[in-house]
């Protein structure tokens, strides 16, 4: 199990391209993936149409180097991808993929449609319900961003993946996996489902802190890539500076034998060495697997940290419409929740475009916590 680091100082194209090229001459090149004629469908992160600088998207030059090296195999790359927030055609324009698409004279998927997918494999689910394009391609790259994310620790090739779900299904999947564990489970069930054959993440500038929306951009420098996506992430998160193997995916990935351990994993490139403290999310530290799972039923509130919104509130509604278990309600121009309906997803921390929403943990967990 393989995985290239390339050294990429910024977004100037010539050092895009030449850091993609280096990570894909590390597998024997993109045509060792990708046949020419082939509808390969190129799944950025577009979780929301904000410009490129704020690193919540995948910068559009990493988009386009991996456009042209798909043209250049004889396949046709088609974009997509369906936002946290907002419709994809915006929300591309604002995060200036939509002008790399047109610029390139490729499609952009607006994955409006679902379709059901039957996966009897899946370990935890057997029927999904994903975007209809997926069945339309031959192949999938993911292009995803290196952040942290509240819920899952972090954010890089298999989160990415989340994005196949239309969205109102987003929230669904919320609902009936609503521990951090659980969630994993789906989104490894949902990766090995999907089997992209590539994953690249553009680490030039990453999201450090409140990830994957209200963190701050970090410069990181790197592109990762490789044909195993929990491989690509785990040395990703090791990067960053955090215990890869204590992810919520990766535990899962190895739980399941899906991904090698970390020591195991070739890592190469001009970038290999690199390492980095990125600032953790309030809620990375989790107290799955180490407290009986009864208790954590029991005591839900007291072992997870709550969302509690704070002064720069402005009562837009946002996290009200997109809280699964609609569990907030805009009173006075406020978001107020009701935490015995909460399930602690966070989708309202990811998508408040105020940052008004903190994690404050309860006692229990505070008792518990490693990092107390
Ligand atoms: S918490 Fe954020 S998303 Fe929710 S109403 Fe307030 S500003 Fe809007
Ligand atoms: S209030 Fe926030 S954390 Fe709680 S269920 Fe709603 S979106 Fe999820």
């Amino acid at each position: 199990m393989k995985v290239c680091a390339a050294r990429c100082s910024s977004y100037h194209y010539p050092e895009i391209e030449a850091a993609v090229n280096e990570v894909f001459s590390e597998f024997g090149g993109i045509g060792a993936f990708i046949k020419p004629g082939e509808r390969v469908l190129i799944k950025p992160n577009m979780l929301e149409g904000l410009p490129p600088e704020r690193a919540v998207t995948t910068h559009p030059e990493v988009v386009r180097a991996v456009v042209r090296h798909v043209k250049k195999a004889g396949a046709i790359p088609l974009v997509g991808d369906s936002p946290g927030t907002g419709n994809t055609e915006r929300v591309a324009g604002r995060c200036g993929i939509a002008q790399v698409c047109q610029e390139e004279g490729i499609e952009l998927l607006p994955f409006a449609e679902a379709k059901d997918y039957s996966y009897p494999e899946g370990r935890t689910i057997k029927r999904f319900t994903l975007a209809r394009e997926l069945s339309e391609v031959d192949k999938v790259i993911s292009v995803a961003k290196m952040k942290t994310h509240s819920f899952m620790g972090i954010t890089g090739g298999i989160k990415n993946l989340f994005g196949f779900n239309v969205a109102t299904t987003k929230a669904q999947y919320h609902l009936r996996m609503q521990k951090r564990d659980d969630f994993a489970a789906m989104l490894t069930d949902l990766a090995l489902f999907i089997k992209p054959v590539f994953f690249l993440v553009d680490g030039v500038v990453g999201m450090e802190g409140n990830g994957p929306r209200n963190g701050k951009p970090k410069k990181a420098g790197v592109i990762l890539g490789g044909d195993n996506g929990f491989a690509v992430d785990m040395v990703m998160t090791k990067m960053m500076g955090f215990e890869a193997d204590k992810m919520p995916v990766a535990r899962t990935a190895l739980a399941w034998g899906v991904v090698a351990p970390l020591k195991e994993i070739d890592v190469t490139g001009s970038g290999k060495d690199l390492t980095f403290n990125f600032t953790p999310p309030d809620n990375i530290e989790s107290l799955d697997g180490r407290i009986p799972s009864f208790l954590v039923r029991i005591f839900q509130n007291q072992f997870t940290a709550r969302p509690v919104m704070n002064n720069n509130c402005t009562g837009c509604g946002r996290c009200a419409r997109h809280c699964p278990p609609k569990a907030i309600k805009i009173e006075n121009r406020r978001a107020v929740v009701d935490y015995e309906k909460c399930i602690r997803c966070y989708c309202c921390q990811e998508l408040c475009p105020a940052n008004a929403v903190e994690l404050k943990e309860g006692f229990l967990m505070r008792l518990f916590s490693r990092k107390k």
